[in-house]
């Protein structure tokens, strides 16, 4: 079905180059077009947890299995969970790390950079193709010409948007438009942590913390290279990040945001904001519509963001992107399908039920995590998740009720961590 086929992957981001791989490995004729300059330009966020089921599916399925067993970091999974005083309501580090491949319960955390050095360096030379922004994309008879902004053009007889939640190739595929979900997160990145950071760099641990406090919630990821990622989310009107006149190039604009929306929290959490260096991107947070379908075009699909971008309060996208690229892959290189339109449609059938089910997850989450009872859902959900890894219960409910019980039996009586004030 691929054969003398030219495919075009727009956007190298985990989706796009999983795909890349996936369809080489079947031997096809696959360029990426990926906006950015080249591999270094930009930051990449703070480390991913990759699922059994999917992510690392698709890994094992791309023969990098190894690659990403040499660069994940053990123990990066751990979480703190702690309220908006920094006291420490379930701490994973007093855990042993033990890699457990193969177990679904296993989420072993990889940070973006690495994740996207090993899918680069898997591909046949020149595959990607940087600097290529497309704006648009034209149908020419059975193919398309794609449209760059630097005024270039390609050709390709399919075209495979995986361009992210602002996707340019959305819109040649379904008018299907994303929904708000209430919330903004202010996302931003802290280089040198030990020192432009230190309380919250020692609470983090090389892990994860995840912070509730007033509806708001403040979720830190820490970084192999000594840096991390954290995001500060509350709930806003939709075009807040516009209206505010927040300059967010200017630390100190941020910060008195910060000090202003976060005014119950602990003065720690201002270092985040400190440092001159900090890029801060505001993501205004929607979720394309649970129920959305679309009849299947003959040569033209989305996988990842572009299809379904959701919130990240479930830690599925990178996941779901993945799986995207396996399944796409497998329908495009079956036998079975009679053509491509026919083997879209089979994909898009899959990935249509898999992001519904995600998506009411991911939804569901944003929701609690910006309400009042966000700290006592969390230790629900750790709860829950515990006693069944332990054999406990097997689809039993854990209501907030049962927490008083939960922090006694693993031993998380509060515990005040840090304070300056
Ligand atoms: C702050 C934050 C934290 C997150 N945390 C998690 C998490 O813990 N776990 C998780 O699973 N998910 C998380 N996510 C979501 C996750 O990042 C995405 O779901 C995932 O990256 C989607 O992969 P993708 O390949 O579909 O798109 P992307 O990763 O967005 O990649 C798209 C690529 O396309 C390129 N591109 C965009 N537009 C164009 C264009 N016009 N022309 C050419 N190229 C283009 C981009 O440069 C990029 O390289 C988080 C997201 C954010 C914002």
């Amino acid at each position: 079905m691929l054969q003398n086929k030219r495919i075009a992957i727009v956007g190298g981001g985990p989706g796009g180059l999983t795909l890349a791989r996936l369809l080489q490995i079947k031997g096809a004729a696959v360029r990426v077009y990926e906006r950015d300059l080249n591999n270094e330009v930009r930051v990449q966020g703070g480390a991913l947890d990759l699922h059994t089921e999917s992510g690392l599916a698709a890994l094992q399925k791309a023969g990098l299995m190894d690659a990403f067993k040499a660069n994940y970091r053990p123990g990066a999974e751990k979480i703190r969970v702690v309220d908006s005083q920094l006291k420490v309501y379930l701490d994973e580090h007093k855990k042993e790390a033990v890699a457990t491949f193969g177990d679904k319960h296993y989420r072993p955390e990889i940070d973006r950079g690495p994740l996207r050095d090993i899918l680069l360096a898997s591909l046949q030379p020149a595959t990607i193709v940087w600097d290529s922004h497309i704006v648009s994309v034209e149908p020419v008879r059975d193919s398309w010409n794609l449209v760059f902004q630097n005024g270039s053009t390609a050709t390709a007889d399919i075209v495979i948007g995986a361009d992210g939640a602002n996707s340019k190739i959305r819109p040649f595929v379904t008018d299907i438009k994303p929904l708000w979900t209430g919330i903004t997160m202010v996302e931003g990145s802290i280089k040198h942590a030990e020192r432009t950071a230190p309380i919250v760099h020692q609470l983090l641990e090389g892990g994860k913390i995840f912070a509730f406090g007033n509806e708001q919630t403040v979720i830190v990821s820490s970084k192999g290279d000594g840096s991390f990622g954290f995001s500060a989310a509350c709930k806003t009107s939709e075009c807040w990040y516009k209206e505010s006149g927040i300059d967010f190039k200017d630390h100190q604009q941020v910060l008195d945001w910060f000090k202003k929306e976060f005014t119950t929290w602990n003065s720690t959490w201002w270092e985040l904001f400190a440092n001159e260096e900090t890029v801060f991107i505001p993501r205004p947070q929607y979720c394309m519509p649970l129920d959305q379908q679309w009849a299947a075009k003959p040569n033209i699909t989305l996988i990842g963001d572009a299809a379904h971008w959701m919130p990240p309060f479930a830690g599925e996208g990178v996941n779901m992107a993945m799986l995207d690229a396996l399944q796409l892959s497998e329908c495009l290189t079956s036998p079975i399908f009679v053509n491509t339109q026919a083997a879209i449609a089979n994909y898009e059938k899959g990935m249509f039920a898999r992001f519904a089910k995600a998506g009411q997850g991911t939804l569901f989450n944003t929701e609690w995590m910006h309400s009042p009872q966000a700290l006592d859902n969390m230790l629900a959900m750790f709860g829950r998740s515990m006693l069944k890894q332990m054999g406990f219960i097997g689809k039993m409910w854990v209501s907030v009720t049962l927490i008083p019980f939960i922090r006694k039996a693993v031993g998380l009586s509060p515990k005040q961590y840090v304070l300056t004030e």
